[in-house]
């Protein structure tokens, strides 16, 4: 016999059994929608209103969805569109946090960041690539 749900948050884990749950991309997806419902308050823009609306229902779909796999290729698509973005702006942290000790230029081979102390003002300076080793002359 099926034992009977006791409380809220049992209740709850049977009712997500076998569904997908709440991911990155849910998390996402409501964080814009949010986001817009927030603007459609402004004058003008209250088309905008339904949209965030159904992109808070659709990853609230998401999470109850069943067909686990179509979701987990879903939000791979996801992970690796965002990695790219997600690579850049630690890469802009990391340099705004070390303006005052590092360089960092961009290589003209294979486009990496390189970073090195940062030399006096006014000065040319041999960069080597430490991944494609490739030289290349820069001015501080
Ligand atoms: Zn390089």
């Amino acid at each position: 016999m099926r034992k009977r749900f006791s409380n809220f948050g049992d209740r709850l884990s049977g009712f997500m059994q076998g569904r997908y749950g709440y991911d990155e991309l849910s998390r996402f997806m409501s964080a814009i929608g949010i986001i817009i419902m927030v603007i459609s308050l402004f004058p003008h823009l209250h088309f905008l209103y339904t949209i965030g609306f159904a992109l808070l229902i659709l990853s609230l779909l998401r999470s109850l969805s069943r067909n686990i796999y179509k979701r987990q290729m879903e939000r791979n698509k996801y992970l690796s569109l965002r990695s790219k973005p997600v690579q850049k702006i630690r890469i802009y942290k990391k340099m705004w946090r070390e303006r005052k000790t590092h360089e960092y230029y961009k290589c003209p081979g294979c486009k990496a960041y390189v970073r090195i102390t940062k030399p006096g003002k006014g000065r040319r300076i041999m960069v080597t690539c430490p991944k494609c080793r490739q030289s290349f002359e820069e001015r501080t």
